[in-house]
């Protein structure tokens, strides 16, 4: 069985390894392809940045195009992009795009949906007077449009508005304001021959124990008969394959 990870992040972005690294990390656990998806660059401030400086872009985008060239042969490398939903970067240079929402914008301020458990509590308090539901709703309306956006080719980590909430005690999935949320995001995504990711990043960094999406929704993506695509979000080249036991088979 071929395994293959096309969501990767390198030092250029908040991975904490060179690309090179995790190339040679690949080549040697046997993989025949892989895919580097760099964090778009956004401007939106944020104390703690993990998207690519414009700098950092372009460094990134002639040491994918040079590895690809030395490793010619050994393993086929892609150059794709995580691309935020508020990037206004072009993305014509990359072979793919996944499209992720990390962000809402709620009166004037970003806020960040996957960084710390605290940060979504206090701006639901701040913004929403304590509505989980309001913020998902919002959150939904977002990943909804994601392809509208960014063109994207891979839906990223659908429901990344779970992440903090292993132990239920944010929200309940099975709401009924929650389930209409997601569903009319997944009713705006299905039948356009996107790819949904089934991403295992949350579950390697020991915040969940489930993969994004959470299986009511993984259900309903294949019994669509929708491409699905296993992704380790790497972050670290340990990590490579970490969850991925599937064939990469639906990557254009
Ligand atoms: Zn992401
Ligand atoms: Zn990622």
């Amino acid at each position: 069985m071929i395994r293959n990870n096309y969501h990767t992040h390198t030092v250029f972005c908040d991975g904490s390894d060179t690309a090179e690294d995790i190339v040679k990390t690949a080549i040697n656990m046997g993989c025949t392809e892989i895919g580097f998806t760099g964090h778009s660059y956004t401007d939106i401030p944020d104390e703690d940045p993990f998207c690519m400086t414009l700098e950092n872009t372009d460094l990134y985008i002639k040491e994918i195009s040079r590895l690809k060239r030395e490793y010619e042969g050994k393993i086929k490398i892609l150059l794709g992009v995580e691309q935020d939903y508020y990037s206004t970067q072009k993305t014509d240079t990359y072979e793919y795009v996944i499209g992720s929402v990390h962000y809402v914008l709620k009166d004037g301020v970003y806020i960040s949906i996957d960084y710390s458990k605290q940060v979504l509590i206090d701006a639901v308090n701040r913004f929403y007077n304590g509505d989980f539901y309001a913020l998902a709703e919002d959150y939904y309306n977002l990943v909804g449009d994601i392809y509208n956006k960014t063109k994207c080719d891979i839906v990223g980590h659908f429901d990344i508005i779970t992440k903090f909430n292993e132990n239920k005690d944010l929200f309940d999935v099975n709401n009924k304001r929650y389930v209409d949320a997601y569903t009319k995001a997944l009713n705006k995504l299905m039948g356009k021959g996107l790819c949904f990711e089934v991403n295992f990043g949350a579950v390697a960094r020991n915040y969940r124990t489930t993969p994004y999406p959470q299986k009511e929704i993984l259900n309903k993506i294949i019994e669509n008969k929708e491409k699905i695509i296993y992704s380790s979000d790497c972050h670290n080249k340990e990590n490579l394959l970490f969850g991925i036991n599937g064939d990469n088979i639906y990557i254009k």
